[in-house]
């Protein structure tokens, strides 16, 4: 029963991730706690941990910000918008061989991060 009720637990913050936009731990049990109100703040951060150790979810470290996670795991770049504060993800570009590299002069890279700051097409409009 108890198996049963963790595999539970785990889909139900697999799929709420899945569906927010990269939230923090506290942020992701905010939501999850209006449809599961018995699933403990604890369960999910311990939960969250243990996919990110997995690498069934990536944690992410932006600029300014709690850590948050992010159930897209495929490399991709990060734009966060400096006035709405909205992340995009990015997966094509001129920076995605960057994402690719696995060794950096005998370093052995296991995750690399890539983040642009500035202002999303959106903001842009309100702002001129
Ligand atoms: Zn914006
Ligand atoms: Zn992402």
């Amino acid at each position: 029963m108890e198996n049963k009720r963790n595999t539970e637990q785990k889909r139900v913050i697999l799929s709420a991730l899945m569906n927010a936009d990269h939230p923090t731990a506290s942020e992701l049990y905010e939501i999850i706690r209006r449809n599961n109100p018995h699933l403990s703040r604890a369960t999910v951060f311990r939960v969250l941990g243990q996919f990110a150790d997995d690498g069934t979810v990536r944690r992410l470290n932006l600029t300014g910000s709690d850590t948050r996670f992010d159930a897209r795991t495929a490399p991709h770049a990060h734009c966060h918008c400096d006035v709405c504060g909205k992340i995009f993800d990015v997966f094509e570009g001129p920076f995605a061989p960057v994402l690719q590299i696995s060794d950096v002069e005998g370093f052995r890279v296991s995750s690399a991060q890539i983040e642009f700051t500035g202002v999303c097409p959106e903001c842009q409009t309100k702002l001129n």
